[in-house]
């Protein structure tokens, strides 16, 4: 038997090693192993057993690392995937499936020390008084324990000691609601799905390489499974989502599998968190919760991560590398929130959990929901389709109605005020009366620190970044000017720093969160105010106490950023200001409407969660912009209607997808050029220059570079890589400056390319990727389905 392996020092290739015999019944794929690899030894994971290999002299597996094997066939089947469609090589991916904290071993189990006292042979040697002291309470305690332990009372044993992030909170049990009937018809459909999928799709399969590849651009027919499995619930915030997951959940646990569900980090919060453990902590169904994100210390992620792989616990919710936990067999998916950018990974390997939450139900049986009350274009899309099915909840559960949404055109306010204002007439008013009320405020500017710049009105200069293309902020509070793209600092100066000019009457233009805060505690001096940006949270615990604070009365208004946007719940808050609507339009991305239109939803679902009902006061100065008119009516359909068609005419996403390439560099001449290296290449590749396919198959008998590689093959591609002329709708755009021209001291340039088959693109990309020759100091970044264009 031979096992090929992928190694931890990133080379875009498997090895083959042969298993030595006493090895043989421990090493299968998904075994972390230690092999040899030139003249050192490194680590590395078997993704297939085959019988033969096309080398020969293979050298043997050295050792076997770890009792159980961390991954599983479905997650490393998964992985490939991952590698093959966003571009990146098999290790990267790995290196992502698992909690660095499992990977590394470091963190371990914890164990404590125990003493023991040890059966005395002759007398006790000579002691100090303090030692003296310490022994006869061993001596004593020993004799009690001992007694109790004869009683039958208490055991006396090693154990190792599990971390629980959540110990110490008291939680009670919930039963299932019963359900309004638009939440039980959508209910119905998803637990029909669950019945009828078969049995672990994913175990038929056997890993081996140059099988079909999923894909979640492809048509469904090309799938494994029969009956539609993946589900969009668009229903309103407080529609009642939560409670069709939990009672999903429920089914999929009946029938013997275990559950992911994904949040955004933002609302991974406690709260969130304990519903799920208080619906699964007793009854027939009990089973343990597990948690994974970001802010667990690596002792919990581990202790966390093996409760799943041992199968106590069989719910998993957390974040977006959640979507890797080794549940098995795995019957339900559920996506909260699946149109937050959050779930898009910013590194590589670029996955997009939402999307890689499709692919893995799609191999291995189980049943996705994805939720929104403003799902993205690219699931509506689906939907409409009919790759997904949609299920809807266009009211909220306790059937308030939806807050009365109001905008205000600043433009006319500034005519009013003479210069804008920050707090339009109504909006003060309606503070007013609200304070009076002794109802709640929540207040939200996307934008935090005091100031967005510093100009000088004479001479017109502007502190900016020397890292990047950015104006630097002013944080009054510190008195220090930032930069919020590299953390650049400097003071803030008190003259005009123009040599020429030295204005002392030097402006601040612009307006954050802090000056939102610092406004109203003149305008309103008697009300508490608090706010909530990362730059107010100091300390780990002190989002959970300033929500805390504010749940419980002790704060009437809270401003924040996109922080206090989503998924929170306060039943006294009764009006929602949106200082700054247009904020997120002017941004240089086809996105910026959805984006407006989604977080002028989301932020307008915080008010009137309780027994009186919300109102929403929307500051913009383009108020007739559709986002923000859809947004005001809760139209979703109207906004997807006339945003699609704009989509359309340009072929952007979901209508086509897009990778964006990134070349960065210190020298921007460089950078531009070999920007326009990589459009001539692929521009070849698509036929469209001189022909120059095929060069792959030259390759496949590249040399072997080192004598170590005593066996190797291309991991990439499993198959041949079709031509890029292949993709005759392929548009290449750019290359271009970045909107973000400058960042951290680097140049980026970008091209973006579009396609309707995008797996095939991507495999393509990954050819041109490896025969690229770019200046050593210019670097090429491949990010497929991006979100951030910046
Ligand atoms: P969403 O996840 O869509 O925002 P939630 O599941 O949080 O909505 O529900 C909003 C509120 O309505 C919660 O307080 C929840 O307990 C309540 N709720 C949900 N479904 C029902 C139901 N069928 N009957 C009564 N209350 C419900
Ligand atoms: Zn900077």
């Amino acid at each position: 038997m031979i096992a090929r392996v992928t190694l931890e020092i990133a080379l875009r290739k498997e090895f083959d090693y042969l298993i030595p015999p006493e090895l043989r019944a421990q090493v299968e794929v998904g075994t972390r192993v230690k092999v040899p690899f030139g003249p050192r030894q490194v680590m590395g994971c078997v993704t297939a057993l085959v019988e033969e290999s096309p080398h020969t002299n293979l050298r043997a597996i050295l050792k076997v690392v770890g009792a159980q094997s961390l991954v599983t066939p479905s997650i490393l089947k998964l992985a490939r995937w991952i590698a093959d469609y966003y571009c990146c090589s098999v290790e990267a991916a790995l290196k992502s499936v698992l909690p660095e904290a499992v990977r590394k071993e470091k963190a371990g189990w914890r164990e404590r020390l125990f003493a023991r006292a040890l059966p005395l042979a002759g007398d006790l040697p000579r002691l100090t008084r303090r030692q003296q002291e310490v022994w006869n309470v061993i001596e004593e305690w020993r004799e009690t324990v001992r007694k109790l332990e004869d009683k039958g009372l208490v055991s006396i044993g090693p154990q190792i000691s599990e971390r629980d992030p959540y110990a110490g909170e008291l939680i009670l049990p919930t039963q299932p609601l019963a359900l309004n009937a638009e939440q039980a018809a959508a209910l119905q459909k998803i637990i029909e799905s669950i019945d009828a999928q078969p049995e672990k799709a994913g175990k038929r399969e056997s890993g081996k390489a140059g099988e079909q590849v999923c894909d979640a651009s492809s048509s469904p027919a090309r799938l494994p499974t029969g009956p539609p499995a993946v589900f969009l619930l668009h229903g309103v915030t407080g529609s009642g989502k939560t409670e069709i997951y939990l009672q999903a959940i429920a089914c999929a646990l009946q029938q013997g599998r275990g559950a992911i569900v994904l949040v955004p980090e933002i609302s991974l919060t406690p709260q969130t968190v304990e519903r799920f453990k208080a619906r699964f902590c007793s009854g027939p169904l009990q089973t343990l919760v597990a948690v994974l994100h970001s802010h667990l210390s690596a002792g919990e992620r581990h202790d966390e991560w093996h409760k799943i792989r041992q199968g106590r616990a069989r719910i998993v919710i957390g974040a977006r590398s959640a979507i890797f936990a080794p549940v098995d067999p795995l019957g339900l998916i559920v996506v909260d929130e699946e149109h937050e950018y959050s779930y898009k990974q910013e590194e590589a390997p670029r996955y997009h959990a939402r999307d890689v939450a499709v692919v893995r139900g799609q191999m291995e049986g189980a049943v996705v929901v994805l939720g929104s009350a403003t799902p993205s274009l690219e699931s509506f899309h689906n939907a409409q389709k009919g790759k997904y099915s949609l299920l809807q909840l266009p009211h909220r559960a306790d059937d308030r109605k939806m807050p009365l949404v109001r905008v205000i055109d600043m433009r006319q306010e500034s005519r009013k005020e003479k210069g804008t204002p920050i707090f339009s007439q109504k909006l003060k008013e309606e503070i007013t009366l609200r304070l009076e009320r002794r109802e709640q405020v929540m207040l939200f500017l996307n934008r935090r620190g005091y100031a967005t710049s510093l100009q000088c009105p004479k001479c017109g200069f502007v502190a900016e970044c020397p890292n990047c293309s950015v104006a630097l902020t002013y944080h009054r509070s510190r008195q220090r000017l930032l930069c919020h793209i590299c953390a650049y600092e400097a003071q803030a100066p008190t003259l005009c720093p123009n040599g020429k000019c030295r204005n002392p009457a030097i402006r601040y233009a612009g307006l954050g969160t802090e000056k939102v805060e610092d406004t109203l505690t003149k305008l309103f001096p008697r009300a508490r105010v608090r706010r909530m940006d990362s730059d107010a949270l100091k300390r780990k615990d002190d989002y959970r106490r300033i929500l805390g604070d504010f749940r419980t009365g002790k704060i009437d208004i809270l401003v924040g950023t996109q922080m206090i946007a989503k998924g929170l719940h306060f039943p006294n808050v009764t009006l929602v200001g949106i200082i700054y609507a247009d904020l997120s339009l002017h941004q240089p991305d086809f996105r910026a409407g959805e984006r407006t239109f989604q977080l002028l939803t989301q932020v307008s679902g915080r008010a009137g969660r309780g027994e009186v009902e919300g109102e929403v006061v929307v500051q913009a100065f383009t108020p007739f912009h559709p986002a923000i008119q859809y947004a005001r009516r809760h139209d979703f359909a109207g906004f997807y209607e006339q945003e699609i068609e704009f989509r359309e005419q340009l072929k952007y996403p979901p209508v086509s997808r897009a990778a964006l390439l990134t070349l960065k560099g210190r020298n921007e001449e460089k950078v531009r050029l070999s920007a326009d290296h990589v459009r001539k290449e692929i521009e070849k590749l698509a036929g469209r220059g001189s022909q120059k396919v095929g060069k792959r198959e030259s390759e496949s008998a590249e040399p072997v570079k080192s004598g170590a590689m005593s066996a190797h093959f291309p991991a990439f591609p499993l198959s041949q890589p079709p031509a890029l002329h292949a993709l005759p709708d392929l548009i290449i755009a750019g290359p271009a400056p970045a909107p973000l021209l400058r960042a951290e001291t680097y140049y980026r340039y970008q091209l973006m390319l579009r396609t309707r088959q995008m797996s095939k693109l991507s495999r393509s990309l990954a050819n041109v990727l490896e025969t690229l020759s770019l200046p050593e100091d210019v670097s090429l970044m491949v990010d497929v389905d991006p979100v951030n264009l910046a």
